[in-house]
């Protein structure tokens, strides 16, 4: 990323098998005073799976995965109710995740992109999927995680052992507590269906298109708002165009089309300032995580690539890629009514002039489903997730740009311009969005007010938690909890 981080690979690496090489590896680090990072899949935007002269701790040959139908958390009471869940070793992905709860009947709530972290850097930072609203985010769908801490013990954490460290690892940030070598997550009723929305509203002036993005703000908190829907939209770069990218759950297109009317007839009525161009599809859930026939699907056709491995093609947009800037913004649903509505439409579109602006409702929690939200309150997440209504990102970006790579250099000159152009924008949608906060694996590199922004009230207790468990602060990473305490020498 521009001025933040370059990817450098670590001097040494242990490639873990178990839980005892993670052991292994943090026993001699925190002997010989050598700095560590822990990579499951190297997904981060800050580069905090990277870190010069260190000691790479690699989870990735770990893909051990096992579905429970009687799951009970180590050192419960007698009678606690067994649930059904998913156990994931470190390094497996989304996508085997979920294939293996397909498989069962069942769904976990992870991430959209198939290849993050299915037990790492995602639920430790909190994370959010297409359908957040009606299941919690990552961090609250945890029941038991099993981590090596600075100490080198292998400790076994939930609700009833050690819960303060539990509360801490959902949601305060990977890198920062210990090293996770498992974790079990809770595991729904597989949904009926999942639909999806696509197409575009085009406006054909710059009056129309301010007017579009505020009937769109408008709508949402009394039609999508709610555990049915996720996902958002795209205001692209400079041109009058608002993509739809909106998921739904359970709903036959008769009946989301429906949801959609009053905010698309009107529109649709007036040739002249718009043109509308929509599709709903459903599927069965259970072809989900099915590649076979759609176009969205890109197949893995490297040698060696587990069968059936693909990605979504909008995530294989950012292979490759050089940020020039990046960064994220929650929305308070307050700000989504009246004249804050208004100010913040004005706000968005001047920042579609200069920077993509990507809207997801599921990435914030107002309007959540009452037992995910139960759940939610029971993580370290910023509070101020529970009081929004979406979350905004805004990058620019080029792809295959590698520093220090010949013939990839990227261009600084085009970096400073993006950066300069997503700054802008994220200034404009911050000064509209006031206690909006932001999100610890998606939010600005830069930001100085990163505790408030990131934990918000619960950064006080994060950090004295950290202090407790990893006192010489062993594991630290770019804006993580404790990362601007003392660190021990050796
Ligand atoms: C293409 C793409 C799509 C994304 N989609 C989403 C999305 O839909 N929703 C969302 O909320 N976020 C999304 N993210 C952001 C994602 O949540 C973060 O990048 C997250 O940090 C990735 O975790 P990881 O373990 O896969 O990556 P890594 O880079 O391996 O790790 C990320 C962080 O977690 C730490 N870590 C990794 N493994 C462990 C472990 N076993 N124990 C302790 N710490 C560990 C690392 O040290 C690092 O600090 C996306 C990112 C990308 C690049």
């Amino acid at each position: 990323m521009h001025r933040a981080w370059k990817s450098v690979p670590s001097d040494y690496a242990v490639a873990c098998e178990s839980v005892d090489d993670i052991k292994a590896a943090v026993d001699f680090a925190r002997t010989h005073g050598v700095r560590i990072a822990v990579k499951g899949t190297g997904h981060d935007y800050f580069g905090r799976s990277c870190a010069p002269d260190s000691l790479l701790i690699w989870t990735h040959p770990m893909r051990e995965i096992t579905v429970h139908q009687a799951f009970v958390p180590a050192g419960a009471p007698r009678g606690t109710t067994p649930v059904h869940a998913v156990t994931t070793s470190a390094g497996n992905r989304w996508l085997e995740a979920y294939r293996a709860a397909t498989a069962a009947g069942r769904y976990i709530q992870g991430g959209g992109c198939t290849s993050v972290g299915a037990c790492g850097g995602f639920a430790l930072g909190g994370g959010f999927g297409s359908y957040s609203k009606r299941f919690g985010s990552g961090a609250a769908g945890v029941l038991e995680i099993e981590v090596v801490t600075a100490d080198g013990r292998i400790r076994t954490v939930n609700r009833f052992q050690e819960p303060d460290l539990f509360w801490a690892l959902k949601g305060g940030g990977g890198g920062t507590f210990g090293v996770v070598s498992r974790m079990t997550l809770l595991s729904h009723p597989i949904p009926r269906t999942d639909g999806w929305l696509s197409g575009q509203v085009t406006a054909h002036s710059d009056a129309a298109y301010q007017e579009l993005i505020q009937r769109y703000l408008e709508f949402v908190p009394g039609a999508i708002n709610n555990a049915d829907w996720g996902e958002g939209v795209m205001w692209r770069k400079g041109v009058n165009e608002m993509e739809l990218m909106t998921a739904f759950l359970d709903l036959t297109t008769a009946e989301a089309e429906a949801v959609w009317a009053p905010l698309l007839d009107p529109l649709r009525a007036r040739p002249a300032d718009f043109t509308v161009e929509t599709s709903f599809t459903t599927q069965p859930f259970r072809d989900k995580w099915n590649p076979v026939g759609k176009s969205g699907a890109v197949m893995d056709d490297r040698p060696n690539a587990p069968d059936g491995y693909f990605w979504w093609r909008g995530n294989g947009g950012e292979v490759g890629a050089y940020w020039g800037g990046y960064a994220g913004r929650g929305i308070p649903l307050a700000c989504l009514s009246g004249a804050k509505a208004e100010r913040l439409a004005k706000a968005i579109f001047a920042a579609s002039r200069t920077s993509l602006v990507l809207w997801q409702t599921n990435k914030a929690l107002a309007g959540e489903h009452p037992e995910a939200l139960r759940r939610d309150r029971q993580t370290s997440l910023n509070p101020a997730v529970f009081h929004n209504a979406a979350f905004v990102t805004v990058g620019d970006w080029v792809q295959f740009k590698y520093p220090g790579v010949q013939g990839h250099e990227p261009d600084a000159a085009l970096a400073q311009t993006q950066m300069d152009g997503v700054n802008r924008a994220l200034r404009l949608i911050t000064a509209a969005t006031p206690g909006g906060g932001s999100y610890t694996n998606e939010g600005d590199f830069f930001e100085r007010a990163w505790k408030s922004e990131f934990w918000g009230s619960n950064y006080a207790r994060l950090a004295r938690i950290k202090s407790e468990y990893d006192p010489d602060n062993l594991f630290r990473v770019h804006h993580g909890v404790g990362s601007d305490m003392p660190v021990r020498s050796v």
